[in-house]
């Protein structure tokens, strides 16, 4: 059988969708899992609006932004013109903007502590809005990355749930860049299994198929969507 390796690359944006695509079928078959039970997330983090729209046009709907300001400027125009995009906060928050937050994205990948979850929860009662919402896990306890400490995570989970009443789907990670990306994933899938949490945000480019194995129900696809980052 051809793999997309031996094949001519076709970097348009169906040709890029259709080669990550096969890729994540593939990842879920040796996992015994459903592709359908993973959903594609395109970061288009630094990409603008000219080069989103090829990327919806082309059938893909979920996508990923890190920065706040820099979602304010692209998205609404795009979601007004394409209502049926969802679009994920993947990037670390801060408190002050927790009203942005609220009111432009559809899930929140990134809630990490007591501040920030406190001020979603009051944004989300005042707009009427709720987003899905993930707590971020520094599976590395990297001190330049966001995240809860994995020893931290569980009561972490419980106050979020049971102080302040917020509805918490699952975990989101990013593995330090030097390390098997698979034990990260495991960690992760781990915790929330022991929280009774569903969804796993969780491989990227570089390590999406290996997510997909250790039970990622969203991945987070950039470079292989977009190419490369200016
Ligand atoms: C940029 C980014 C990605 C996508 O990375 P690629 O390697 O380009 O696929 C995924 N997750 C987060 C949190 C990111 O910031």
């Amino acid at each position: 059988m051809a793999t997309p390796e031996n094949e001519a690359l076709d970097e348009t944006p169906r040709g890029r969708i259709a080669a990550v695509t096969a890729k994540i079928e593939n990842a879920a078959k040796r996992a015994g899992r459903k592709a359908q039970d993973v959903s594609l997330i395109a970061v288009s983090k630094t990409h603008d609006a000219s080069s989103i729209v090829p990327v919806i046009e082309a059938g893909q709907h979920v996508f990923g932004e890190n920065r706040i300001q820099e979602s304010q400027a692209k998205w609404p125009e795009l979601k007004q013109r394409y209502p049926h995009v969802e679009l994920h906060l993947i990037g670390p928050l801060q408190s002050n903007k927790a009203k942005e937050a609220v009111a432009l994205f559809d899930a929140i990948h990134t809630i990490d502590r007591e501040k920030i979850a406190r001020a979603i929860s009051a944004e989300m009662e005042k707009q009427k809005r709720s987003p899905k919402l993930l707590i971020q896990v520094n599976t590395g306890e990297e001190e330049q990355k966001a995240g809860v400490l994995p020893a931290d995570a569980d009561a972490f989970v419980k106050l979020c749930r049971e102080d302040l009443g917020l509805q918490i789907e699952g975990l989101m990670c990013i593995p330090p860049v030097d390390e098997e990306p698979a034990l990260h994933f495991a960690l992760l899938a781990k915790i929330a299994a022991r929280n009774g949490l569903h969804e796993l945000s969780m491989g990227m480019s570089a390590d999406f198929e290996t997510a997909i194995e250790q039970g990622a129900t969203s991945i987070r696809v950039g470079t292989a969507l977009f190419g490369p980052r200016g």
